[in-house]
C-alpha cells in the first residue's frame, strides 16, 4: 500500500535530508505526483487555486482579445504552476482533464475558481487518468454538439464526449498557421494521421489540393465537417481510410507525389498487421514519405512524443535523411503555442516538435 493517499502533500528530501520542496502525490502515466512549491507552508486553498487562475487568466490576455480566434488552453498544468490538469476554452465552453486521482481531490476548489475567474457558458471535465475517460457536464445546461469553433478564420467543429480527442489538437495551432502561409498555392498536400483534418482544412485554404489519410473510418466524417464548415468543396480533396505504410504502397504504384507531406503520428500505434513507436519506427515513416516528395518540396515532421528530445528527433530526420541521398534543409523548428505554457525545470512540458524540411532537389 502506498504510504500516502491520492492528492496527500508531503516533503521530498534528498540524502542529506535537505528539503526539495512540497509535493501533492497522485500516480499517473509520468510520475507519481508534482511539486507545489518551494514553501513548505503552502496549502492547496480556494483561495491558492483561485490565484493560480488568476495568473492564468492575465498571461493570456492577447488571446482573449484577438478576434480570429476563440479557442486555446486557459490553464496548461505545471507550465502554470501546478501540473496534473490543463484547462481549455472551446468558445466560451471548458474542458477541464483531470491526469490522477490525486489532484482530482481538489476538484471543487479549481471550479470555484474557473467559475470566479473566467467568462464561460458551460464547463465539462474528462478524467485522463480513468481508462474509459470518463466525460461530465459540470454546469447546469448541456451544450449543443457539435461546437464549432474558430482559428486564424478557419472553423472546426468540435466534441466532447467521445473519448479523450476533441476535434482538435490546440497545441498544433502554430504548425495550422504555418501550412496556411506556405508559398505552395495550387500545390499538392498529403495529410498522414489526419484525424479531423486539420492541417488540410488549412493546406485547403491556402489552396492546395489534399489528401488525407487515417486508419480510423470515424476520421471520414471529421474531415467532411471539417470541410464543408470552411466552404472548401470535397472535389479537389481526398480521403482513404488506410495505414500510412499501405499508403506509401498505394502512391507508388500508382506514381503520386506531393509539394508537401504532413507526418504526424500518435506515440504509439498498433494496427492488426504492424506495432509502431515513434522512438523506435518514424525514420521508417520518412524512408516511405521522401520518395513522394516532388522536386523542391516539403516534409513536415511532427511528435508530441513527450521522452523523445529536441536534438535526438532531429539527428534521426538528419541520419534518415542523409540515407535517402537527397539535398535538403531545415526550415523551421517549431514547437507549443505560447498558451501552452511550459517550464524549464520540467523538460517533459515541452513535448511537442516539429521540424519543417524542404528538398532542395
Ligand atoms: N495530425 C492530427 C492528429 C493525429 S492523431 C491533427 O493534427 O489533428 C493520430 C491519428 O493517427 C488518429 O486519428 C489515428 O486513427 C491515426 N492512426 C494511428 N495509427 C495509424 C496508422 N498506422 N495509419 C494511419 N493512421 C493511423
Amino acid at each position: 500500500m502506498d504510504p500516502l493517499n491520492e492528492g496527500d502533500l508531503f516533503i521530498l528530501k534528498n540524502a542529506s535530508a535537505e528539503a526539495l520542496g512540497l509535493f501533492y502525490f497522485g500516480r499517473q502515466n509520468r510520475g507519481i505526483g508534482y511539486k507545489v512549491s518551494d514553501d513548505l507552508e503552502v496549502k492547496l486553498t480556494q483561495s491558492y487555486f483561485t490565484a493560480l487562475m488568476e495568473q492564468a487568466h492575465k498571461e493570456r490576455e492577447s488571446l482573449y482579445r484577438a478576434s480570429h480566434t476563440n479557442a486555446f488552453r486557459i490553464y496548461n498544468g505545471e507550465g502554470d504552476g501546478l501540473g496534473g490538469f490543463t484547462v481549455d476554452n472551446y468558445n466560451g465552453h471548458l474542458l477541464i482533464q483531470w491526469y490522477s486521482k490525486g489532484i482530482y481531490r481538489y476538484q471543487q476548489e479549481v471550479l470555484t475558481a474557473l467559475k470566479a475567474v473566467f467568462n464561460y457558458e458551460t464547463i465539462y471535465e474528462k478524467l485522463r487518468f480513468d481508462r474509459e475517460v470518463p466525460t461530465h457536464l459540470l454546469t447546469d445546461k448541456p451544450a449543443e454538439f457539435p461546437l464549432i469553433i474558430q482559428e486564424n478564420n478557419l472553423f472546426y467543429t468540435i466534441h466532447f464526449e467521445e473519448g479523450p480527442m476533441t476535434g482538435i489538437f490546440l497545441d498544433q495551432r502554430d504548425v495550422r498557421n504555418k501550412i496556411l502561409a506556405l508559398p505552395l498555392e495550387e500545390g499538392t498536400m498529403l495529410n498522414l494521421f489526419a484525424y479531423s483534418g486539420g492541417f488540410s482544412v488549412a493546406a485547403a485554404k491556402n489552396g492546395m489540393s489534399t489528401t488525407s489519410v487515417d486508419i480510423a473510418k470515424r476520421s471520414l466524417e471529421l474531415i467532411e465537417q471539417n470541410f464543408g464548415l470552411n466552404e472548401l468543396p470535397l472535389d479537389d480533396h481526398f480521403r482513404y481510410t488506410l495505414d500510412v505504410f499501405d499508403m506509401f504502397k498505394y502512391c507508388s504504384r500508382k506514381k503520386l507525389s506531393y509539394d508537401l507531406i504532413v507526418i504526424d503520428p500518435p506515440s504509439f500505434s498498433r494496427s492488426k498487421k504492424r506495432r509502431f513507436s515513434v522512438k523506435s519506427n518514424y525514420h521508417e515513416l520518412i524512408e516511405g514519405a521522401v520518395p513522394l516528395v516532388k522536386a523542391n518540396g516539403y516534409l513536415l515532421l511532427s511528435t508530441n512524443a513527450s521522452d523523445y528530445s529536441l536534438n535526438a528527433f532531429k539527428k534521426m530526420i538528419e541520419t534518415t535523411l542523409k540515407e535517402q541521398r537527397r539535398d535538403f534543409e531545415f526550415v523551421e523548428v517549431m514547437g507549443l503555442p505560447k498558451d501552452f505554457k511550459t517550464t524549464n525545470s520540467y523538460k517533459a512540458s515541452k513535448y511537442l516538435k516539429v521540424v519543417l524540411i524542404k528538398f532542395l532537389d
